[in-house]
């Protein structure tokens, strides 16, 4: 196990997916160059502490333009419009910057609206012009510029930590994975287990998927967290076989269900990632059930197709998750390969008191029955849920009425068991 886990932070650490040193931002020492005039612009950065003098050299010699302190961003300029540096950067005293990756705010402006992105390249374009003749940006500033300035970097400055917390957790090895079982509602038996990420913290409370998640999706650092959870998805799997084996003499036949986020749909090369863990020849994959929410497939409907026919071509299957939250056409559903359906538990919570729940989620099976997928309920907390659930031919549920998420040992111990309701 250790083993998997130092190849993969070691080939994050090579790809360059990870910028910031592992104890925190960089630092540079008064007199030390950021970069230079005529520079390759890759990155920018943001100074924590210290100060940077931004220049230009003119006919008349070095006319500084700025000079920029803590909360400050420096750099900026060539990572939207990806021209060489128009400015050199000096630490002015001892100064500690984080890294902002040029990858990161170029996927930001190209999917930033078209409108949005002009007005970007506009208002750089005036702001490179009027440095070239005075020497300084600043001419255009208004107070209510400058307020709306200092509002956004705020909010960018606390996401930068944010973002750099969690490469740190990566770098770590922080985050672990839980599971929780998928119960067959026919027979009581367990038919596999979802994986469910979480990131323990030293004060005990451990911080909820649902907020770093989205974090993680906006920072593109899902992906290479992606390839991890699902290695290590596979790597639980071996080990269930492995103690399944010894107790009883032979493995019994579960999946693994693993979540994937849309944001590790939209890279080729990622997707290619994925598939090739999957296709490892240890690996059976078609005890993997790769969970994509709605949203993933109406982004860019043409490139999840493709993407999600590369990963069902390893023989891993596909679920669509939340069904009913998205805004998913009900007109395109049939043409994705999917052959599982998730059911919100929005919809099951309380269903056995909520008659027009009841027909709506009774259609969604049907729907989901006649388009040739099997159906997990999710969120059953109680037996009723469960009764009307067998009773309107639902095959699978998962639920706290079962099974909490929890480590391996205690997740695969209910394949030994029957759940009677
Ligand atoms: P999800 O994929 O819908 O996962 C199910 C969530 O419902 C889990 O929360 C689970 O603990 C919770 N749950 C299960 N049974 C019950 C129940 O009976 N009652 C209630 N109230 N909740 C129940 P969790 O683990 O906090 O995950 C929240 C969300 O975070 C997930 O929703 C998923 O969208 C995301 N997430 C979690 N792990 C991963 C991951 O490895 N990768 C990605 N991309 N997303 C993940
Ligand atoms: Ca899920
Ligand atoms: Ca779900």
């Amino acid at each position: 196990m250790e083993e998997l886990k130092l190849d993969w932070v070691q080939s994050l650490l090579q790809s360059g997916e990870l910028v910031n040193p592992q104890h925190g931002p960089l630092r540079f020492s008064a007199g030390s160059r950021l970069f230079a005039e005529g520079d390759p612009g890759d990155c920018a950065y943001m100074i924590e502490s210290g100060y940077v003098e931004v220049s230009r050299n003119t006919a008349n010699g070095k006319v500084v333009l700025d000079v920029l302190g803590a909360g400050e961003i420096v750099g900026e300029m060539a990572l939207i419009d990806g021209l060489p540096r128009s400015a050199t950067a000096i630490a002015v005293h001892d100064t500690d910057a984080v890294l902002i990756p040029r990858q990161e705010i170029l996927e930001a402006v190209e999917t930033a609206s078209p409108m949005a992105r002009l007005v970007l390249m506009a208002a750089l374009k005036r702001l490179r012009g009027l440095r070239a003749i005075n020497g300084s940006g600043n001419d255009c500033e208004t107070a209510s510029a400058n307020h709306e300035y200092s509002a956004t970097r705020i909010e960018a400055a606390s996401r930068l930590k944010a973002r750099t917390a969690l490469e740190a957790a990566i770098r770590n090895r922080e985050f672990q994975l839980v599971y929780q079982p998928i119960v067959s509602l026919l027979d009581g038996r367990t038919a596999g287990f979802e994986a469910l990420l979480r990131w323990p913290q030293p004060d005990q409370q451990a911080v909820s998927p649902a907020d770093f998640i989205p974090l993680a999706e906006v920072t593109g650092l899902i992906r290479p967290l992606g390839l991890w959870l699902l290695s290590e998805a596979l790597h639980a799997m071996k080990g269930a076989d492995l103690s399944l084996a010894k107790q009883s003499g032979s493995a019994r036949d579960f999946f693994f269900s693993v979540n994937v986020s849309p944001r590790q749909l939209d890279s080729d090369s990622y997707v290619e990632k994925l598939a090739q863990l999957l296709e490892q020849p240890d690996v059976d994959s078609s005890r993997i059930k790769l969970e994509i929410t709605e949203q993933a497939l109406i982004g860019d409907p043409v490139k999840a197709m493709v993407s999600l026919g590369r990963l069902r071509a390893t023989g891993a299957s596909i679920a669509i998750d939340d069904f009913g939250t998205g805004y998913s056409s009900l007109s395109y559903l049939h043409q994705f390969p999917l052959d599982t359906m998730k059911i919100d538990r929005s919809f099951i919570y309380r269903i056995t008191e909520n008659p027009g729940g009841q027909r709506v989620v009774a259609a969604i099976i049907a729907l989901a029955h006649e388009l040739g997928m099997d159906v997990v309920a999710e969120g059953i907390e109680n037996v009723r849920e469960v009764k009307w659930l067998q009773s309107h031919s639902c095959r699978f549920g998962q639920g706290y009425l079962m099974a909490r998420p929890a480590p391996l040992p205690t997740a695969i111990a209910h394949l030994g068991r029957y759940f009677e309701w």
